[in-house]
């Protein structure tokens, strides 16, 4: 065990991300079974996935799509040429004995990602390149007495890989470049992000310098990290290990290291394999791709705002503070909600209280994403232009969005059903009362002038506003307190 006393303040932590990002194609990389985790084991392999002789792989082209997509969303340099190399090595799980990788000529080169650490403070962190490779299938221990199984339904899955340059220093901005990384690819729909089945895995490289050092100290790599705070806690835990270990007089030892959720450790998995063991190659049986100017129109008509630029929107032209704008930017599907809601209501702020407040509580006390509630954005947007025209006052707004949600009626029938109830709150009333007022200016002016009788005709428009359901001694009331008090 590390000692827990190590003077971390002398050392600068410095930390390198390689993400391997699962992308949400329907058929495998170079097969055209599908790619899917919830069927029998071998189900989702074909000749191509099990290596059978004489099968050669096609390249699917919805996965340079995907990639292109991911480069030009991070400003990379997109290679107008690429290539696939082997990557070799003997494992059960991957029977042709080696992987297809890109090793000389990636899709992506370059790139940055603005990612944003828990403190507020910005990152710029450069991309060294995204590659496109297959994913190897899986070995299962533990199911058949003394055997191990081998499924190959996983074989052939895409990925593209993302590497980042050695700029993190803490572990909460690798966190962060995590999760930057799981709302981009999420957000430009070419992951389904979905941690808990690997869609994105994290491998971590982490070193420690004596502050003011400017070359990098010897590094190791924590693998297969696959939720941000498992790459947070193994980071802390990793970094406390090697600065114990330097401190006394110890060397560090370049290996891959596994992080042990229930123990947290990390503990050494194997020596660092260099690509001089792989003994890399071109793929013979794949032709360098071409990517050409249609390609990368495509993907340019194809791009989503990006969550950034909706972001500074929101501030600059919205005027919606900076918390909030963060918060309505987090997911897409969130964002998108909030936008067909502002766009019925007009209320840029209101419209965001109430998705980050009644909206996310709904969402959290059911455990749902926002695709599966059951009031959408356009009718939210009507509920609070409802408020914003002070027909109906938050509480009521509140009860209303509840009757929607329970009921999944109509907002309008809503309202209207729930008129009656709604108008024994005195804040509806008052609000409807105001709105009659705003809209009788020359028979308020002469009912202020002594000519009280025009009063009935008050007590008359606020009844008809309310489609008669309200009690006019109330109605008759309400108007006398207003028209007194202002
Ligand atoms: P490899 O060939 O072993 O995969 P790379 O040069 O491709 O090594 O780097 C892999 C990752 O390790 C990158 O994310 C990079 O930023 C990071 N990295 C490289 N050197 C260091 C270091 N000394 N300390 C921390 N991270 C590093
Ligand atoms: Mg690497």
């Amino acid at each position: 065990m590390p000692a827990k006393n190590v003077n971390s303040s002398l050392w600068e932590p410095v930390i390198g991300l390689e993400v391997h990002v699962q992308l949400n194609t329907n058929s495998k990389i170079f097969s055209s079974a599908p790619v899917t985790v919830s069927v029998e084991p071998n189900r989702a392999a074909n000749a191509v996935d099990l290596a059978l002789p004489g099968t050669l792989p096609v390249l699917n082209k919805k996965v340079v799509e995907k990639a292109i997509l991911f480069g030009m969303a991070t400003a990379g340099r997109i290679a107008s040429r690429c290539r696939f190399d082997r990557k070799n090595y003997f494992y059960p799980d991957l029977p042709k004995g080696y992987q297809i990788t890109q090793l000389t000529e990636p899709i992506i080169e370059g790139g940055t990602l603005e990612v944003r650490v828990d403190d507020g403070s910005i990152r710029q962190v450069e991309l060294v390149r995204a590659h496109l490779e297959e994913d190897a299938g899986k070995s299962i221990h533990g199911k058949y007495a003394g055997k191990t199984g081998i499924d190959l339904n996983r074989a052939g899955t895409p990925l593209l890989e993302v590497v980042t340059a050695p700029q993190l220093n803490t572990p909460d901005e690798a966190s962060a470049c995590f999760r930057t990384l799981h709302r981009l690819v999420t957000w430009l729909d070419i992951c389904d992000g979905n941690l808990n089945e690997g869609s994105m895995r994290c491998d971590a490289n982490i070193s420690v310098r004596r502050h003011g050092e400017t070359q990098l100290g010897e590094r190791t790599e924590i693998k297969n990290l696959n939720s941000f705070r498992f790459v947070e806690r193994a980071l802390k835990h990793e970094i406390d290990r090697q600065i114990s270990i330097l401190e006394t007089g110890g060397e560090i030892v370049r290996e891959t290291r596994l992080y042990d959720v229930e123990r947290d450790e990390t503990r050494s998995m194997r020596g660092k394999e260099l690509a001089h063991d792989y003994r890399y190659f071109p793929d013979p049986d794949l032709l360098p791709v071409a990517i050409t100017q249609e390609m990368i129109r495509a993907a340019r008509s194809a791009m989503p705002e990006l969550p950034e630029a909706r972001c500074s929107r929101y501030i600059d032209e919205l005027g919606l503070p900076a918390e909030t704008a963060h918060r309505l930017t987090q997911e897409k599907a969130f964002s998108d909600y909030f936008e067909s809601a502002f766009a019925i209501a007009g209320n840029a702020k209101l419209t965001a209280n109430w998705v980050l407040g009644n909206v996310a509580a709904t969402l959290n006390r059911n455990e749902i994403s926002i695709e599966n509630l059951q009031l959408s954005g356009p009718q939210l947007g009507e509920i609070v232009k409802n408020i914003v025209d002070g027909i109906v006052s938050d509480a009521s707004a509140k009860q209303v969005f509840e009757h929607v949600l329970a009921t999944k009626s109509n907002v309008a029938d809503a309202i209207g059903q729930q008129r009656e109830s709604l108008m024994s709150d005195e804040r509806d009333l008052k609000a409807l009362v105001q709105r009659v007022l705003d809209g009788n200016p020359i028979q308020v002016e002469e009912y202020r002038k002594g000519k009280k009788k025009i009063l009935g005709y008050l007590v008359g428009q606020v009844m008809s506003a309310a489609k008669g359901k309200i009690d006019p001694k109330k109605v008759n009331q309400a108007l006398t307190e207003i028209l007194a008090s202002d």
